[in-house]
């Protein structure tokens, strides 16, 4: 068998940039922190049930510097806001934010001063996933649609964290 047939059956071919979100998407590492009842679900869909190893994700990080996505699970209470930015600003870069759950998207049922009316106004979100709170199916689902968006923005331009609200001033909003 010629060189020529080897090289058909063995190589793939493909841009540096491709292989780069391929494998940005595929080893994900989230922050190790939850707000209120939705980071039970998150908890439970890093159990064996849900298996979210299969997304290369189930290194949870207890140490921000080593995570690059915040999944925000729960209530964030405009006390909480400095120790969530600051745990966002710690975060490796390229990183990302799903807001889980009504209260991280908008505040969910707490119409509360005390209470922040969503976590975009701090954060940059990139996806959002909706419930009180969101079953383990619709975090995962979150995440696929995470994954679609990390090989959509080509070697990450993140041309959307140019978008961070003014307001990001260390929960003083
Ligand atoms: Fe709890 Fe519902 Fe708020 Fe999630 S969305 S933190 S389940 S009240």
């Amino acid at each position: 068998m010629g060189i020529e047939e080897h090289l058909g059956n063995n190589i793939l071919t493909t841009s540096l940039e491709k292989m780069v979100d391929w494998a940005r998407k595929n080893s994900l590492w989230p922050a190790t922190f939850g707000l209120a009842c939705c980071a039970i679900e998150m908890i439970v869909t890093a159990a064996n049930r849900y298996d979210i190893a299969r997304f290369g994700m189930e290194a949870f990080r207890a140490s921000p510097r080593q995570a690059d996505l915040m999944i925000v699970a729960g209530t964030v209470t405009k006390k909480m806001v400095p120790a969530v930015v600051r745990i966002y600003e710690q975060m490796t870069e390229p990183k990302w934010v799903i807001a889980m759950g009504a209260c991280a998207s908008s505040g969910g049922i707490f119409r509360s001063y005390a209470v922040v009316q969503g976590i975009d106004q701090y954060l940059p979100v990139d996806v959002y996933v909706p419930g009180c709170p969101p079953r383990p199916e619709g975090l995962l689902y979150g995440i696929l649609k995470l994954h679609d968006k990390i090989l959509k923005d080509p070697f990450l331009t993140k041309k959307y964290r140019d978008q961070i609200p003014a307001r990001r001033t260390h929960g003083h909003g």
